[in-house]
């Protein structure tokens, strides 16, 4: 343990995912010594990006304004919706340049362990969206991992009801992994060769 406000910084740090123990004391440590590290840059940029960013009110994508520039955009196909965990497998998806249509960002995937339910997901805007009956597919793009299987199957039995055709990714992205670590050329092949479910 270190005397107050340093231990204070490595806790917090250490709160952050991703950053073990050690990681924690490492930055706390450059923060500390390092003359020429911005703290003030960095202490006014997590309060700014806290201030600014929000979520789309449409897909729930991370962006600036009320609707992401996703959903903003007229070149967009309308009648396509993917459905992703976390606004990070939206840039994944992004990168690969396949897919022209709109997202829909959950908020997470169904996991009893974390005592995450289907209530606690994005699930009634996604049926919101899809009432018009604009949307003719909806891609099922979540985790190849057992959370993200779980919500998938959840989802293609909840969709049953209504008139659309319901897609899976194809196999072949490295399983028990995320979505954003997969390449763009295996993430893009996935979307090309992606599957009906029978639902
Ligand atoms: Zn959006």
């Amino acid at each position: 343990m270190y005397e107050g406000i340093v231990q204070e910084l490595i806790d917090e740090l250490g709160r952050l995912p991703g950053i073990g123990p050690k990681s924690a004391q490492r930055i706390a440590f450059h923060i500390v010594q390092t003359e020429t590290f911005d703290v003030k840059r960095l202490g006014e940029i997590l309060l700014e990006v806290r201030e600014k960013v929000r979520f789309c009110v449409e897909c729930g994508n991370v962006s600036d304004q009320d609707r992401c520039n996703i959903c903003r955009d007229p070149r967009r196909v309308r009648n396509l919706i993917c459905v992703v965990e976390e606004a990070k497998d939206v840039v994944a998806i992004e990168r690969t340049r396949e897919f022209r249509g709109l997202y829909h960002v959950l908020g997470g995937a169904i996991s009893p362990i974390d005592g995450v339910g289907p209530d606690d997901l994005r699930i009634r805007e996604l049926l919101a969206r899809l009432a018009d009956g604009t949307v003719d597919e909806v891609i099922l793009a979540t985790d190849p991992n057992l959370e993200g299987e779980a919500t998938a199957t959840y989802l293609s039995r909840l969709l049953r009801t209504i008139e659309l055709k319901v897609s899976r990714l194809a196999s072949g992205l490295p399983v028990g992994g995320d979505l954003e670590y997969a390449d763009e050329v295996t993430l893009g092949r996935a979307f090309e060769g992606r599957r009906l479910v029978e639902h």
